[in-house]
């Protein structure tokens, strides 16, 4: 009796992302994408999340803050014309890096001991800046998405 098919197949795909099911979200305490279970959904669409890692609840953020898709590497000093509002961090970046001689980056690495106002080249972050040395081999880095602490003087 192969050829009926199992009354499983005829049966819709569960949708995802309903509510109690598991899904992938941004935490906000964990500050990652990690599997959250759906608390709550209005129209169909995800609104509160419960993080299976931390159990802190909060809203449904798809994906990291700030992730959207603009990689490309916009020169120093272009100015974004028009009605798009430049991300404070990029505005920060822009503010850390005037007046300095930014075409000699030095590549990142934790064990290299950096200074202020040093020009630093990230394999993933790319152009950043120091802005501050702070105590115990860590840097604050202004980057044009955002601003990081970094370790360094590991050597
Ligand atoms: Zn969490």
């Amino acid at each position: 009796m192969e050829r009926y098919k199992k009354l499983s197949d005829y049966q819709a795909p569960k949708p995802k992302g309903q509510v109690g099911t598991d899904i992938d979200a941004w935490c906000t305490r964990c500050k990652r994408m990690l599997t959250h279970t759906v608390l709550a959904k209005t129209e169909g669409r995800t609104v509160r999340v419960v993080c299976n890692t931390c159990s802190s609840e909060h809203k449904y953020y798809p994906e990291p803050p700030g992730s959207r898709r603009t990689t490309s590497k916009r020169k120093t000093g272009s100015r974004s014309s028009g009605s798009k509002k430049i991300p404070a961090a990029a505005r920060v970046f822009e503010d850390a890096i005037r007046d300095k001689d930014m075409s000699k980056p030095a590549a990142y690495h934790p064990n290299t001991t950096f200074e202020i106002d040093q020009a630093i080249i990230h394999g993933k972050f790319g152009l950043g800046i120091v802005t501050e040395v702070k105590p115990r081999g860590r840097i604050v880095v202004s980057f044009e998405d955002a601003v990081r602490v970094m370790v360094h003087a590991r050597g």
